[in-house]
């Protein structure tokens, strides 16, 4: 049995510490945030995020609170397919599931209470120290002008804090974390069942994006559907975004998709929240006797729906890496060697997407209207396109990811 921190209670945080304690090990949670509530908006949750889920034993839980998306579906203002991707071309039991941020918080953080796990919330870590074969944490009270102090000692330490990590910069791991200049208002309103069966996008070159998911419900409130919807924006644009006002604004979306009866639901600007990305490249993930998962460890643009997937795959894989290495260091290494395929071609394709759906190029989205519609109809790029999506995909050409039992 190892004493194992676990930085942060996202995604990958919660999910890692509910495999770990379930394996025998000791187990303490630190959150930064006092009472942890769910917020967020839509994520889709694919099909190897729900065999993790399943494996905790809370994906009947899950699929009631989510929508199913069959297919992603994107045209141009003036009609032209973009972009059609059915799950079915991959597997045909295969679906994505509309998921609100905050109900895979709310069942996970249910799941980590009922197991008994140790959480310390309201407690920053500041400072991780490794020395003589133990890992020392350090925290903060988020209170203003509270002092460092000593959080404890542990056998190791799995560091799961977000993009904006304020641990992963002193490890000793070559790493890169690139903001993106774009980013996204997202707000969620009620389903009128607009978009029936699917996610739905609508483009204008690839400097305009409106996107409507179906999300199922918010956490134990199951009598109102609801819907996610998505608007791309560069960031140093929020503020003329803002100037312009909300009807402007309307105005625009009304200009490239149908959708009057979706912007009766948002009244006023502050319904909207402008998220922004990062991408977060590192060598590995492991230093000694820290790892890194979740976004902390390989944050990417959200075009492919697998941030919390990726994570949910971090936590189970991470678990069965202690399960088959007894030394902590083995065990650590042995999960980069592991997670190395899968994470990256998830980013390099995030990356390699991402300017033909968030950019001013002209050439990008030109290229993009041309080729992808196409693509989409033929059998082996289709498939390949819905597996992608599917989050099952670990090289260009070959390799699917073949999750631990
Ligand atoms: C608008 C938007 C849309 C998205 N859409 C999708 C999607 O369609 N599909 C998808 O799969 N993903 C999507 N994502 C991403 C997804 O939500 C994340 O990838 C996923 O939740 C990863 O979780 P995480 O646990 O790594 O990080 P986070 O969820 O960011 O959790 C980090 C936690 O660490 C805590 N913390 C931070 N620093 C400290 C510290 N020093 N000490 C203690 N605690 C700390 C934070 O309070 C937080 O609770 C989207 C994200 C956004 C913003």
């Amino acid at each position: 049995m190892l004493r194992i921190a676990i930085v942060g209670g996202g995604t990958a945080g919660a999910a890692s510490a509910l495999f770990l304690a379930r394996a025998g090990h000791q187990v303490t949670l630190f959150e930064r945030v006092a009472q942890p509530t769910a917020v967020g908006a839509g994520i889709l949750l694919q099909p190897t995020g729900m065999h993790v889920l399943a494996a905790l034993g809370l994906l009947d839980t899950i699929l009631e609170h989510g929508a199913r998306n069959d297919r992603l579906f994107g045209t141009t203002a003036g009609g032209r397919t973009v972009l059609d991707v059915h799950y079915r071309h991959h597997d045909p039991q295969s679906f994505g599931l509309g998921l609100h941020r905050g109900a895979l918080f709310s069942v996970l953080w249910q799941a980590v209470q009922i197991a008994g796990i140790a959480v310390r919330s309201a407690t920053d870590i500041t400072r991780i120290q490794q020395s003589g074969g133990k890992t020392l944490l350090f925290s903060r009270d988020p209170a203003p002008g509270s002092v460092e102090a000593a959080a404890g000692e542990f056998d190791c330490a799995v560091i799961a804090d977000g993009t904006r990590s304020q641990l992963r910069a002193a490890l000793a791991i070559p790493q890169k974390v690139t903001p993106y200049p774009w980013g996204a208002l997202w707000a969620l309103v009620p389903d009128d069942g607009l978009t029936q069966g699917g996610l739905r996008q609508w483009f204008r070159h690839a400097h305009q994006m409106l996107g409507l998911m179906p999300t199922g419900f918010a956490y134990k409130q199951m009598e109102r559907p609801i819907l996610s919807l998505f608007w791309s924006l560069r960031a140093d644009r929020l503020q003329h975004w803002q100037e312009q006002g909300l009807e402007a604004w309307k105005k625009s979306v009304l200009e490239l998709a149908p959708v009057a009866t979706v912007l009766q639901h948002i009244q006023s600007p502050e319904q909207l929240t402008f998220a922004r990305y990062a991408d977060v490249q590192m060598r590995h993930w492991h230093d000694a006797r820290v790892v890194c998962i979740g976004d902390c460890a390989h944050a990417t643009s959200p075009q492919l729906g697998q941030g919390a997937n990726l994570a949910l795959v971090d936590a189970m894989t991470l678990a069965a890496c202690f399960a088959e290495a007894p030394v902590v260091e083995q065990a650590l290494a042995l999960y980069s060697q592991r997670r190395r395929t899968h994470l990256r071609y998830y980013q390099g394709a995030s990356k390699l997407l991402t300017p033909f759906f968030q950019s001013d190029s002209r050439i990008a989205s030109t290229l993009r209207d041309i080729a992808l519609g196409p693509l989409c109809g033929m059998p082996i790029a289709r498939q390949q396109m819905a597996m992608t999506l599917s989050g099952s995909k670990t090289g260009w050409l070959f390799g699917k990811l073949r999750q631990p039992k």
